[in-house]
C-alpha cells in the first residue's frame, strides 16, 4: 500500500504557511488537453484543483519540450493554457513567480517535477525535469533566475520533488554515460538513471540544503496504479498535474 502525504503535498516542509501545492494521482483523472483521454482533462482539472483552493481557469500552463527555458510569470500570465493547450506558454518547462494567486501547472508522466518555495520573499517555482532538461541543468536554471529576480536564498529553499520513474525501473541507453556523470547505476548489463539524484545535486551545488529537500520517493512505473507511467502505458496514457501557488 502507498503512503501517501497529506494533500499530496511535496512540500511538506511548508504546510501550514502561504503555499499551496501538490500532484495529483491516476484516480484524479487525465490532466492534460494534448495527451491520453482529453474528454474529461478540464473537468478532472476543475475538481482536483478546487480541492486546493484553486481556480482551474486561472492556472498558468507551459507547452513543455524537455529544454531548458525557465519563464518568470505574472499577473497578466493568469489562465494561459487553462483552457486550450494552444495558448500555454510556448518552448517553456520551468515556471517562477512572486504574484500571489497565480498557480503554476508541470504535466507529467514519468518525468520528474520539481517544486520551489522561498519562504523569506515569499517566491515559488515549478520545473518539468525530464532527462534531456536535466542534463541541460533546468533546476540550476530556475534556482539562478530566483536569485536574479526574487533576491532567493538557496540556503532558505525549500524543495519538494514529485512522483516520477525511479532507478529502479528508468532504464537508458549506454550512451548516457556520457551524458551524466552521476545518478548512473550499472545493473545486469543495463544502465539506469536516477532523476532525482542528478537534480538534487545541482540543487545542493548552489547552496539549497539536503535537509530543505523533500523527496515522497515514489516511482510511477513501480506503482502505475497511483500514477501514470509513459513508459509502462505507452503513449496514450495521460498525464498528472504538479500545481503550486502562493497565498495571502
Ligand atoms: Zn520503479
Amino acid at each position: 500500500m502507498l503512503k501517501l502525504l497529506k494533500n499530496h503535498n511535496p512540500l511538506e516542509g511548508a504546510v501550514g504557511e502561504n503555499v499551496v501545492s501538490a500532484f495529483s494521482l491516476k484516480t484524479n483523472g487525465n490532466m492534460s488537453l494534448s495527451y491520453g483521454e482529453t474528454s474529461r482533462a478540464l473537468e478532472n482539472r476543475k475538481s482536483f484543483l478546487s480541492s486546493l483552493g484553486i481556480d482551474y481557469k486561472d492556472l498558468v500552463c507551459a507547452k513543455q519540450v524537455h529544454g531548458s527555458h525557465v519563464q518568470s510569470v505574472s499577473e497578466v500570465d493568469k489562465g494561459r493554457g487553462a483552457l486550450t493547450c494552444a495558448a500555454s506558454i510556448p518552448d517553456t518547462d520551468g515556471l517562477i513567480t512572486d504574484t500571489k494567486d497565480l498557480p503554476l501547472a508541470i504535466f507529467t508522466a514519468d518525468c520528474l517535477s520539481v517544486f520551489l518555495y522561498d519562504p523569506q520573499r515569499p517566491a515559488i517555482g515549478l520545473i518539468h525535469a525530464g532527462w534531456r532538461s536535466s542534463e541541460a541543468g533546468i533546476v540550476a536554471c530556475a534556482v539562478k533566475s530566483m536569485q536574479d529576480k526574487f533576491n532567493t536564498d538557496p540556503a532558505r529553499l525549500i524543495v519538494g520533488f514529485g512522483p516520477r520513474i525511479k532507478d529502479c525501473c528508468y532504464e537508458v541507453a549506454r550512451d548516457f554515460k556520457g551524458k551524466f556523470s552521476l545518478g548512473l547505476a550499472e545493473r545486469t548489463g543495463s544502465l539506469y538513471l536516477d532523476l532525482a539524484q542528478v537534480n538534487k545535486e545541482q540543487l545542493t551545488g548552489l547552496g539549497v540544503k539536503e535537509k530543505n529537500i523533500f523527496d515522497p520517493d515514489f516511482c510511477t512505473f513501480c506503482s502505475n496504479e497511483e500514477f501514470f507511467s509513459f513508459r509502462k502505458e505507452g503513449k496514450a496514457t495521460g498525464r498528472m498535474l504538479s500545481v503550486i501557488m502562493l497565498t495571502e
